[in-house]
């Protein structure tokens, strides 16, 4: 279909939330004709799948996706992208909903051509979120090095200080603009995908397994950083502490999902995470003993079994079926002792490692701050989808937890939904 065509009659499709499946939601209504408002509250689209270092089961790297979908994006002219852009407020009915969209300034406009002059001269620096605050970064910044958009961010935290002079004056092409103010738009749009996604659990909230207290026990999302090239380590997998080299590092799975004091059920991706984080560390470490502290292995469906078997013919990677009671450090080295209890023999093990993996679950982001709509919501904060009531539906992680290729297919799915609301009005 030509790109150049009118969009086509009863009305757009809002998405919140610019991760894969709404990145998926936006291209599959756009595609068939329709005029689509993605609104994306990070600078840069992408969502969690962009601070991955490879994607399970072929460890691609996120680029493979990412760069298609971006690509598509920015040739049809029936979507609008709004980053640093919040919903306000939707009210109304499927057919017609008014929307309010809050956009933050990014102090920096389209004439960025990423040269970078801006964060040299700056000499603030912030926390850099995108790296779970590993590192720090400028506080004139470009989120991660494949970001899309490609611009700059500037952090409020220097407006009207001398490093915003200084930025000001590196600045060749008249890019930043202190003067863009948070402004709110208003817009109507006939159906509603909400693809808010997902959070990691917060570690530190379970007592017993040490984040937060021991620098060496790190989640899952951390690893994914710390083996990512554009990480801050340049994908070097090493230890917090002392930056060691690691000999032998622990998984503990479920830390946090499929306990009724954090979260009730299993997220779903965890699992297969930990397996593929194995072939991160042995790519770096050949001799590396790994130890994975499992209730269940979750590894559903015939190509992610064949993966976990691959997993399990490297005799250096232990599997463990017991729950890790306690974890202490070891004064002087840094090292964690993980204590669990053998699910098959009963018997006590003490392990000493030198770094732990925590296998941290998905929390919906939703179920921290309720969305300014008119939704439903099961007890753990993910969306359900009302299709009797119709007009406003969920996608990918904010409905439930999932992988790429269902978040995706339900994506998909939820395209169709809205596409036929807007077709019934
Ligand atoms: C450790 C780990 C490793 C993983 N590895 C793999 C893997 O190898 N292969 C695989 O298939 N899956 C993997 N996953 C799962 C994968 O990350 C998810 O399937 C994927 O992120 C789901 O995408 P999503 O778009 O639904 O959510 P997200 O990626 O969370 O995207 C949601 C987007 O919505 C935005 N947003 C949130 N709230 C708002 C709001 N109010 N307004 C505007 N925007 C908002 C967010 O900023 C974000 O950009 C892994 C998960 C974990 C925990
Ligand atoms: S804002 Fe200006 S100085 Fe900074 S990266 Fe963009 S073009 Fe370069
Ligand atoms: S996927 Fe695995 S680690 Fe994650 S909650 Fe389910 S069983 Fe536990």
């Amino acid at each position: 279909m030509a790109n150049n065509q009118a969009a086509l009659a009863g009305g757009s499709i809002l998405v919140v939330g610019g991760g894969i499946s709404g990145l998926t939601t936006t291209l599959e209504a756009a595609e068939v004709g329709y005029e689509v408002f993605l609104v994306e509250k990070n600078p840069y689209l992408g969502g969690r799948v962009s601070q991955l270092k490879q994607y399970f089961p072929k460890l691609c790297p996120p680029t493979c996706g990412l760069e298609i979908n971006f690509r598509r994006i920015k040739d049809n002219p029936r979507i609008k992208v709004f980053t640093m852009a919040e919903i306000e407020k939707v009210d109304g009915a499927p057919g017609s909903y008014n929307v309010a969209i809050k956009l933050k300034p990014r102090y920096v406009n389209e004439n960025c051509t990423c040269c970078g002059e801006c964060a040299e001269a700056c000499q603030t620096e912030i926390s850099d979120e995108f790296n779970f605050g590993m590192n720090k970064i400028k506080a004139a910044y470009l989120p991660h090095n494949m970001a899309f958009p490609a611009k700059y961010v500037i952090s409020p935290q220097i407006i009207g200080t001398d490093d915003a002079k200084r930025c000001l004056e590196a600045c060749k092409y008249d890019a930043i603009d202190f003067d863009m103010k948070e402004k709110v738009i208003n817009l109507n749009v006939g159906a509603v995908v909400w693809a808010t996604g997902w959070e990691p659990y917060d570690a530190s909230k379970i007592d017993n397994l040490g984040f937060g207290t021991y620098p060496n026990i790190i989640t899952n999302m951390m690893l994914e950083r710390l083996a990512s090239t554009n990480g801050p380590t340049n994908g070097k997998i090493l230890r917090p502490s002392d930056d060691k080299e690691p000999e032998s590092i622990a998984f503990v799975q479920c830390a946090g999902s499929r306990d009724e004091n954090h979260l009730p059920y299993c997220s779903y991706v965890c699992c297969m995470a930990s397996l593929k984080h194995t072939t991160y560390i042995r790519e770096q470490y050949p001799d590396a003993k790994i130890y994975i502290f499992y209730i269940d292995l979750r590894a559903p469906g015939q190509r992610y079994e064949k993966f976990y078997k691959k997993i399990k013919e490297d005799k250096n990677i232990f599997f463990i079926k017991g729950k890790v009671a306690e974890v202490s450090e070891n004064t002087g080295t840094g090292d964690i002792t993980v204590v669990a209890e053998n699910a098959v023999t009963g018997e006590k093990i003490r392990q000493d490692v030198e770094m732990v993996v925590l296998a941290t679950g998905m929390q919906p982001t939703a179920a921290g701050a309720k969305l300014p709509a008119d939704l439903k919501y099961n007890e753990d904060g993910f969306i359900i989808n009302d299709f009797e009531q119709g007009g406003m539906f969920a996608a990918g992680c904010a409905n439930k937890p999932a992988d790429v290729v269902s978040s995706n297919q339900n994506a998909t799915g939820m395209a169709l939904k809205a596409i036929q609301t807007l077709v019934r009005r």
